[in-house]
């Protein structure tokens, strides 16, 4: 999920805060107890012929899969954009929510890593504070494990089978696919928001880059066409 989905800006109540932490505290749970079936190869083949979500999650990174707007029929990508974008027209298809916070087995697009060790403790400690008690291994997928998930579920793809490719983001199987083990997938949101790591924060998928202005950390205060290969047609509009 980008980085512009911010679900509110002003402090919780305590009941809200109560809810937010029961919320991550059954999300944790979830990730002690993956007792999840896997599809199958069968399953998989069956969904992939009458899933209509199932394709457009390809490559997402891939940037001759969408026309580039114009700079004039482009929008702004605000926070309201991102939100209606993102968890409900991703990749400019109906209901469909956060493709790029999910896995199919043949597409490996973003939910993955190098995720740094500092953001790791950082985020264990950011659980425990809630008082909830996570490890290491309910966060990430280091080298051992991943490389067993990779020959087992994505045709070994050489990504699984690199060493600096870890540690990654947790992930469990949702259906068809695998999702990151922290995105909500009724509702398409992350649920460690502040806490996501800058993987996640810079994130910005072809389908983005080619339709909307966005804002970029070296230009906070404008709304940038993003360069997706042809640097001359990369323009900058003030907001
Ligand atoms: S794939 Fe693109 S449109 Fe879909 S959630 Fe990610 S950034 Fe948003
Ligand atoms: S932490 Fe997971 S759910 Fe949250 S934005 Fe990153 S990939 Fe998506």
């Amino acid at each position: 999920m980008p980085p512009n989905i911010k679900p509110t800006t002003r402090s919780l109540t305590p009941e809200e805060l109560e809810k937010l932490v029961k919320s991550a505290a059954s999300s944790v749970s979830a990730i002690k107890n993956i007792k999840q079936p896997l599809p199958s190869k069968e399953e998989v083949a069956e969904e992939k012929k009458s899933a209509k979500f199932y394709l457009p999650v390809l490559r997402l990174n891939d940037p001759t899969q969408w026309d580039s707007k114009p700079l004039s029929e482009r929008k702004h990508f605000t926070n309201e954009v991102a939100k209606a974008t993102c968890v409900g027209k991703c990749c400019g298809y109906d209901g469909l929510k956060a493709g790029c916070c999910q896995l199919d087995p043949e597409d490996i697009e973003h939910v993955l890593g190098p995720l740094d060790e500092e953001w790791i403790k950082k985020t264990i400690k950011w659980f425990r504070k809630k008082g909830i008690n996570v490890t290491r291994h309910d966060i990430v997928i280091d080298f051992e494990e991943g490389r067993l998930i990779g020959q087992a579920h994505f045709n070994n793809h050489p990504v699984f089978l690199q060493k600096d490719s870890y540690p990654i983001l947790r992930i469990q199987a949702s259906g068809i696919r695998f999702s990151c083990k922290f995105l909500n997938v009724s509702n398409g949101m992350c649920t460690i928001y502040e806490q996501r790591p800058d993987m996640c924060k810079d994130y910005y998928c072809s389908y983005v880059k080619s339709n909307f202005l966005v804002r970029t950390k070296n230009h906070p205060n404008t709304y940038k066409k993003i360069d997706i290969g042809n640097k001359e047609e990369e323009k900058e509009e003030k907001e």
